[in-house]
Formats: structure tokens, C-alpha cells, sequence
């Protein structure tokens, strides 16, 4: 397949440095894809998330499905008019959040029949119907329906959810239509067994993807297990092409996973974790409703450039989130999606400079020192 140009520049150990080339732009990795569930960036506008760095982001297609519509955002235009967002987009199948947001979901070989967590309605999503879904949103990378494993699974179990989402990856192929600047990424399971994950990854090169996706992590292994996964999986993937790891993570998670050779990522957790009052810092994640801050008038993180930082005070931010006012939220979720973005520039940055090892150390040197002192007055 020829649907996404992607050169690697650089390597540092396992690391890349590399550009993918959509329909709708560029993609600088390793690049962390901002989560926009529902056609939007939680509180955020895209305006904001691109002057964070932001080169793509995500859509859910099982909220989007269900409102307003894969057809309504068809006739409107596709979802980067919709959304107001004209860079790259990815979907996810779908797949995902059926079996966890809907009632009862009917899992078969031809795929899943849920009723919806709106309205109740019944739906049924097929490989078929997903990968059309994804098209009709015009998104730029695809990704198969597979079935997430739940964690921990008995080896008999997951290889048998891992040989029904190799052959719903050869129906979503089938059903993707090949465009120039779009693709389809595979999705790479097998629980935390070698071997599967080595079968698995090899079904997925047989049939030939854009990219290829690690999942069925960071569902309650730990970070432990999770690059213990990493450092047998990422060698069985191909070289030439974009390895992303999803729903993952924490910024210590993205630091161990780029050193591992991953080059995209996507999380909820800068966003989710903003509107419960946490920040994600050089020195760890502080919560700002905790009474030290309230006369701090210092900002979140002395060296981040945005605007939540810039402009306001640890003491106003926790005098919004105590009062419960809408700006807190949009203040910490945007402090949040600038301190990820910079996280990743500082690692593409230092993956350049053959420095990312003195990069990580410094990073987990910080993280560990934990927040400034308490505010004195003097
Ligand atoms: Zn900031």
C-alpha cells in the first residue's frame, strides 16, 4: 500500500524521527494525537489545540456514529469542515467503545450488535460497516476493527480474540478504499504472549497495512508489562512504516514507548485529567484544588509557554476549579495538551541529537524531584 509517504530521518537506539505524509498535511513523530471523542477536543477549540503543536488529532467513530452521524458529517462536508480542523484526522473503529460504553454488546464472527448508551437504539458494526463509517468521516488514517483482549487473559482466550481480529483485519482491507494520503492501520494483539503477538503481527504484514498499531495495552498490565510487550513487539514490525501505540499514556509512558521505538500515540489523559483539576508538570502531576495553591501566585510550570501558565496564577486557576467555573477546565486541559506537545518536540528534538537517553534521565530526574516548594511570602 502507498496511501501514506513515511520517511525516518533519524534514529537514536530504538527510537525514530520520522515524517508521515497525509491528504491534510504532515505529521511530525513521534507526535502525540490529541483525543476529539465526540468531534471535539474537550474544551478546547481547534484553533487552540493546533497553536499547541497539535498536528492530528482523533475521532471516535462509535460517538460519532451514533450523533450526529457518519452520514450527517458526509453531507456536511467530512469531519475536518465539520470540526473546523484541517489537519490530519484518525478514526478508531469503534470497536473499542462498543464493547465498553454500550449494553449489550453481542460479540459474533460477523461483529458486534449493541444498543446504543444515547437512546437505546440497536446497531449493529462489522469490519465493513466500520471502515465505511471511517471513510464517509473522511478520515486520514483508518484503523481495522479488531477486538481489544481484555487483560489479564487466559493464553486459549487470547489467542482466539486474537485470530478473529487478524481475519476482521483482512475484511477491513478488503472494505478500505485505497486513496492517495489516506490509510489503514493494522492493529497488532496477543495479550502479553510473544509468540501471539509475533503470529499476529505477521498475519498483519501478509496483508499489507499504512501503519501498524500495538494494542491491547495499557488495559491494567502496568507500565512494567507494558514495555516488557514493547521489547519483543515493536522488532516483529516493519522498519519503513509508523508504529502507533494506542490509548497510551502517561508522559513517563511516552518517554519509555518512543525509547522503544513507537512513533504515535493517543490519550484521553491530558484532557480528562485537566477537568479534574490536575496539571501534568516538569515536576510531576500536581492537583489544583489542594489549598497550597491558593495564594501562589506563581504559574503552573515557570517554563511552559502557554497561555494558562503566561497569563494566570496557580492561585487563580485554583480559585476557578474551587468555584467550579468553566474556564478552569479550559485552563488546565489547555496547559495540559501544550505540556504533551512539548514533551514530544523535546523528544524529537533530542532523537535528532542522538541525546535522547540524557533527555529521558532528565526527565525522570524532574519527575521524580516532584513539585516547587510551597509558595512563601517574602
Ligand atoms: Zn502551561
Amino acid at each position: 500500500m502507498t496511501g501514506l509517504k513515511f520517511d525516518v530521518h533519524h534514529t537514536d537506539g530504538m527510537a525514530r524521527r520520522g515524517t508521515l505524509s497525509t491528504a491534510h498535511g504532515d505529521i511530525q513523530t513521534p507526535a502525540f494525537m490529541p483525543v476529539g471523542t465526540a468531534g471535539t477536543v474537550k474544551a478546547m477549540t481547534p484553533e487552540n489545540v493546533a497553536g499547541t503543536g497539535a498536528e492530528i488529532i482523533l475521532g471516535n467513530t462509535y460517538h460519532l456514529m451514533l450523533r450526529p452521524t457518519a452520514e450527517r458529517v458526509q453531507r456536511l462536508g467530512g469531519l475536518h469542515k465539520f470540526m473546523n480542523w484541517p489537519g490530519p484526522i484518525l478514526t478508531d473503529s469503534g470497536g473499542y467503545q462498543v464493547m465498553s460504553l454500550s449494553e449489550l454488546n453481542k460479540i459474533t464472527e460477523e461483529g458486534v450488535r449493541f444498543r446504543s448508551h444515547v437512546d437505546g437504539s440497536y446497531h449493529d458494526l462489522s469490519p465493513e460497516v466500520s471502515i465505511d463509517i471511517q471513510h464517509k468521516l473522511d478520515s486520514n488514517i483508518t484503523m481495522c476493527m479488531d477486538e481489544c483482549t481484555p487483560f489479564p487473559a487466559e493464553k486459549e482466550v487470547a489467542e482466539k480474540s486474537m485470530q478473529l481480529s487478524m481475519r476482521w483485519a483482512k475484511r477491513s482491507k478488503d472494505a478500505f478504499v485505497e486513496r492517495d494520503g489516506y490509510g489503514l492501520f493494522g492493529i497488532v494483539q496477543g495479550s502479553t504472549y510473544e509468540d501471539l503477538r509475533k503470529h499476529s503481527a505477521d498475519a498483519l504484514i501478509d496483508i499489507g497495512f499504512d501503519g501498524y498499531a500495538v494494542g491491547g495495552l495499557a488495559v491494567g498490565e502496568g507500565q512494567e508489562m507494558m514495555f516488557e510487550t514493547l521489547d519483543y513487539t515493536v522488532p516483529f514490525l516493519p522498519t519503513d512504516r509508523p508504529r502507533y501505540l494506542m490509548g497510551v499514556g502517561k508522559p513517563s509512558d511516552l518517554v519509555g514507548s518512543v525509547m522503544r521505538g513507537i512513533d504515535m500515540f493517543d490519550c484521553v489523559l491530558p484532557t480528562r485529567s485537566g477537568r479534574t483539576n490536575q496539571a501534568f508538570t516538569r515536576h510531576g502531576q500536581i492537583n489544583l484544588r489542594n489549598a497550597r495553591h491558593k495564594d501562589d501566585p506563581r504559574p503552573l510550570d515557570a517554563k511552559c509557554s502557554c497561555p494558562a501558565c503566561t497569563n494566570y496564577s496557580r492561585a487563580y486557576i485554583n480559585h476557578l476549579v474551587t468555584c467550579k467555573e468553566i474556564l478552569g477546565l479550559t485552563l488546565l486541559s489547555w496547559h495540559n495538551l501544550q505540556y504533551y506537545q512539548d514533551l514530544m518536540a523535546g523528544m524529537r528534538t533530542a532523537i535528532e541529537k542522538g541525546t535522547l537517553a540524557e533527555f529521558a534521565k532528565t526527565f525522570y530526574a524532574e519527575q521524580a524531584a516532584g513539585d516547587i516548594e510551597p509558595y512563601q511570602e517574602v
